[in-house]
């Protein structure tokens, strides 16, 4: 039994969803390898082998395999297959976008979204935006899995010895073509692997308001995030959406203002370790799963917490 984990980046840096993704396949038994797929991407697979717990780093490099694109992505994975029992993606957008069609031409059912690992066959999953845990199990010769990266501790980055060997990239499949990319740029972390988050709501009224947000992520180190009400207005770019639908973090401190805490909101955010909720209406839903609630005009609030910090 061998896992096979699809690696997360960018051609220069491994991203930390793959430490977490790693993490889940070395409690599926057997050895785990990690292929890393990209172009003059030397340096990641240089990464990925320190990885506690990795045995063999598989490195495919072309340069059509370098933007990622998912038919090239999907025949690279399917052309070593045949040596792996799972093959694992973290449940970012990459992963879910190459996971699907390597499960399609392998003729398996894919487990999506994992956050447990029961047994080699046997998984938990959040269903119903999270308001259930279904335990699947799957009796397909090859696994595809997607990790919800949020639900297993990151292995250790450094400490392993794994060794590097090149495979033979597969031919450009030609269906599709890479045109371009706009990457937010932002000195913040980024917001699925922030430590602290803080998110905005309707509450902030206006994208002018939801500046006053910034000295306090600055104080504190976080990533900004908001609600999907806050980004549909128009307050907040849509990267920055957590939820159901958006991001989902858990994070050692998510502080929420503004915020009602709709149920989709918290099936992205219910897991952070400590939840801070600032908001008027002390009915608000939010306050169910805060550790601390403040309640309070945040326009009051928020500069008084940014002077105290
Ligand atoms: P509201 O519910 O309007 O809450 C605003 C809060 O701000 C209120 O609690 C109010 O008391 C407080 N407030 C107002 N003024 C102040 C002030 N001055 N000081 C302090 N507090 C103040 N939502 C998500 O967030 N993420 C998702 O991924 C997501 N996915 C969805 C998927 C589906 C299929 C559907 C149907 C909905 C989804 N939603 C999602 C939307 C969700 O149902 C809610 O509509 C949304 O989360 C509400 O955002 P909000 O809390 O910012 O706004």
């Amino acid at each position: 039994m061998t896992t096979l984990v699809i690696a997360e980046h960018d051609n220069k840096e491994l991203k930390g969803a793959t430490l977490n993704t790693v993490a889940a396949a070395s409690q599926m038994g057997g050895d785990v390898h990690v292929l890393v797929l990209g172009s003059g991407a030397s340096a990641v697979a240089d990464a990925a082998k320190g990885i506690a717990g990795v045995s063999k780093v598989l490195l495919a490099d072309a340069p059509h395999l370098g933007d990622q694109l998912a038919e090239n992505a999907a025949a690279q994975v399917v052309a070593i297959a045949k040596d792996y029992s799972h093959i694992v993606f973290p449940a970012t957008a990459s992963g879910k976008n190459v996971a699907p069609r390597v499960a399609a031409l392998l003729d398996s059912a894919q487990i999506s979204d994992i956050i447990a690992v029961d047994s080699p066959d046997t998984f938990q999953r959040p269903i119903y935006a999270g308001n259930a845990i279904a335990t699947v199990q799957s009796a397909d010769p090859v696994k595809v899995i997607t990790v919800r990266t949020t639900g297993f501790d990151a292995a250790a980055a450094t400490g392993g010895s794994a060794a590097v060997e090149n495979v033979e990239a597969v031919a450009d499949s030609g269906k599709s073509s890479f045109v371009g990319r706009e990457v937010a740029k932002s000195d913040r972390p980024e917001l699925a692997g922030a430590k602290i988050v803080v998110s905005g709501g309707r509450g902030m009224g206006s994208a002018e308001n939801f500046k006053i947000l910034d000295p306090l992520a600055d104080k504190l180190g976080a990533a900004l995030g908001a609600s999907r009400a806050a980004v549909d207005a128009g307050y907040a770019p849509n990267d920055w959406q957590v939820g159901q639908t958006g991001k989902i973090v858990a994070p050692q401190l998510y502080v929420a203002i503004g915020i009602s805490g709709a149920i989709q909101h918290l099936a992205g955010m219910k897991d952070s370790k400590v939840i801070v909720a600032i908001n008027k209406d002390e009915e608000a839903p939010i306050f169910g799963v805060a550790d601390y609630g403040l309640v309070g005009d945040l326009f009051t609030v928020v500069p008084d917490l940014v002077k105290a910090l």
